[in-house]
């Protein structure tokens, strides 16, 4: 299958690609084309212009300063999977990146073409919430800072705004006692997240939840925040039958959709199943 004809635009600055969006009518940014181009190519999508950003430079890499990554929107999922020091810092964002799609998906497809892109089933959105990522987007009137709670519009829909590209995911690093588990029941062909679950939770000295953060993907029409889940752990003593009480709750507030993967009570199962998982392996890492 052929995608619908398109000029092709390789501004080497964001202020070039923020020109060309302003100038032009119907025009797509670019990342690792590994959404867009599966999308052009059905015509789901058929855009006049596209304006790749891979030539822009500075658009990708990590740094790391006063506890928070910066991690440039161009950045590959494998650079983010194999970065040493976000496995030794933030090792879930690693995990994370490391259980979408393939080996080819991950050496093309970015962190944030995967955030803009806010496919229901993607696994990074569910880590970004739990986190509390931050997106700074840049616009023809300078940059702006997202919270990852005002990131996730609905079905593929972001706080992106058309004329806007997300530069930079701002990671915060965990303090002592913190501990991150992302798990996934992924589809059999794709890996994309039937439902996925990221649970992280930090614990004081004995036990008591001090921060806690559950992002679920795969089951809604977008990533959200279980927050009733949250609300049943936080202060609490982090047992297993406050972690399973808590679970039963992940599926609230999603708006669980049903599809060919399965019925909205097997899905909002998936949600309350994995969700204890991911608590139990988060907490298991938090206590070292
Ligand atoms: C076979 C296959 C399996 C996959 N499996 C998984 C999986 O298991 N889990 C998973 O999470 N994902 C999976 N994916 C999707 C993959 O992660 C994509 O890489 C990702 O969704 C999109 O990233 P991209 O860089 O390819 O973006 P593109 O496809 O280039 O762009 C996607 C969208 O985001 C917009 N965009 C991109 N970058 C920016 C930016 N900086 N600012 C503003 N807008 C921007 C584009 O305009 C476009 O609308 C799979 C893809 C394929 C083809």
């Amino acid at each position: 299958m052929y995608p619908a004809a398109f000029e092709y635009h390789a501004p080497t600055s964001v202020k070039d690609a923020l020109k060309l969006l302003d100038k032009l009518d119907d025009a797509k940014l670019l990342a690792g084309g590994h959404s867009l181009i599966p999308m052009m190519k059905l015509r789901l999508a058929q855009p006049k212009h596209l304006i790749d950003l891979g030539k822009i430079k500075g658009l990708a890499g990590i740094k790391e300063e006063k506890g928070v990554f910066t991690v440039g929107a161009m950045t590959t999922h494998w650079e983010v999977e194999s970065s040493k020091p976000i496995k030794a810092k933030v090792p879930v964002v690693s995990e994370t990146a490391a259980v979408i799609g393939d080996p080819a998906v991950r050496n093309k497809g970015t962190i944030g073409g995967s955030l803009a892109h806010a496919d229901p089933a993607a696994d990074m959105p569910a880590t970004a919430i739990a986190l509390g990522f931050e997106f700074v987007c840049e616009g023809a009137k300078g940059k702006r800072t997202v919270k990852a709670d005002d990131w996730f519009k609905g079905l593929m829909t972001t706080a992106v705004k058309d004329n806007e590209v997300l530069t930079t995911i701002r990671i915060p690093v965990s303090g002592p006692g913190s501990g991150a588990c992302y798990m996934k029941f992924p589809h059999p062909a794709s890996r994309f997240a039937i439902v996925g679950v990221c649970a992280a939770v930090t614990v004081d000295k004995s036990g008591v939840c001090k921060k806690v953060g559950v992002g679920v993907t795969g089951a809604g029409t977008k990533a959200v925040r279980a927050k009733g889940v949250e609300a049943a752990l936080l202060n609490k003593k982090l047992d297993a039958a406050t972690i399973e009480a808590a679970a039963q709750k992940a599926a609230d507030g999603v708006d669980v959709q049903p599809d060919l993967q399965g019925s909205v009570e097997y899905k909002a199962h998936l949600c309350r199943v994995f969700a204890r998982r991911a608590l139990e392996a988060a907490l298991k890492r938090a206590q070292g």
